[in-house]
């Protein structure tokens, strides 16, 4: 499984409705956290996310985005955690979450390491992922470094045909885990079977894009290309494109036009100024008129995002 669940969907402030900038992925009983502004821990408990994680990547380091790890960090020191953190950040990075780590009294329990990420980036870290890479693509925010981020899986196996394997006369057992593999073999009577004679073509794995704060740019079109969710700020409506502009930020029209461009399977907006905060009716009917497989996040909001085939 793959779903993502928006923590916070807010730009700059929390409102009653929403809260800053947070969105937790899960992907096969893993948890990722993007983001983490003030209050990020108790959405997660509202909304039912682990705590137990291991890796926070941050887009860049305005406020409301990364506020909520300094008090999460001390939670996860109460409940006696072990194992070390990793929280990931463009330049800058460290100079930013070691002060958020050193505020107040408390000696944090356990170890965290912060990795700087440049933009084309594999987000490797220590941490082993096992059939998918996290990527970095440069964002443009203004006032400091700012990336975007990809869960991109692997390419799967095709599937193995069963009925054309008994055809061939194939018995079923090691000879079809090697098929499976790639490998070719030899049947009893001297025939040679070739995987491609019993295996379909090789499946993609799934693509998630995720901008953090940004303008409309064509490193987004070219990072998440054929993505099958694409999350992209929409901080205003098209009354207020020249403050998008002036504020690095995008309107929802500006970025359904960047999902169209990088023929995305499904856009999520998210970021809303609080003037959207109750309803943001506007921002979507702006958005669909140039991609209509658009919503606008509201936080608790799930997405799964099925396999294409
Ligand atoms: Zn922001
Ligand atoms: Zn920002």
């Amino acid at each position: 499984m793959l779903t993502v669940t928006f923590l916070g969907t807010s730009a700059a402030r929390p409102t009653v409705e929403r809260n800053v900038s947070g969105l937790a992925i899960h992907r096969e009983g893993e948890t990722l956290l993007f983001e983490c502004g003030e209050g990020t821990q108790r959405q997660m408990m509202r909304y039912g996310v682990s705590f137990a994680l291991s890796e926070i990547f941050f887009t860049h380091f305005h406020a409301d985005h990364f506020l909520g790890v300094i008090g999460l960090i001390r939670t996860l020191g109460l409940q006696g955690r072990p194992e070390p953190l990793f929280l990931y950040g463009p330049k800058g990075a460290k100079k930013v979450l070691t002060t958020a780590m050193q505020l107040g009294v408390e000696r944090v329990p356990f170890p965290v390491e912060i990795v700087e990420v440049k933009a084309g980036d594999i987000a490797a870290g220590p941490v082993k992922r096992d059939g998918y890479d996290i990527c970095t693509f440069p964002t443009e925010h203004g006032g400091g470094p700012s990336l975007g981020y990809l869960v991109k899986e692997h390419v799967r196996r095709g599937r193995f045909d069963v009925e054309k394997a008994r055809t061939l006369g194939i018995p079923e057992g090691p000879l079809w885990g090697k098929l499976t593999k790639g490998e070719d073999v030899q049947l009893s009577d001297g025939q040679t079977v070739r995987p491609s004679d019993v295996v379909g073509a090789a499946r993609p794995g799934r693509l998630v894009a995720f901008t953090g704060d940004t303008r409309p740019c064509a490193a987004t079109v070219d990072a998440a290309q054929e993505a099958d969710l694409l999350i992209h700020e929409a901080t205003f409506g098209e009354e207020e494109r020249e403050r998008a502009r002036d504020t690095g930020h995008s309107t929802a029209k500006e970025a359904a036009q960047v999902a169209l461009a990088a023929k995305a399977k499904r856009l999520v907006l998210s970021h809303v100024s609080a003037r959207y905060s109750i309803s943001a009716d506007e921002l979507v009917k702006e958005a669909k008129e140039v991609f209509p497989n658009v919503v606008v996040a509201k936080d608790g909001l799930e997405v799964d995002i099925p396999y294409s085939d």
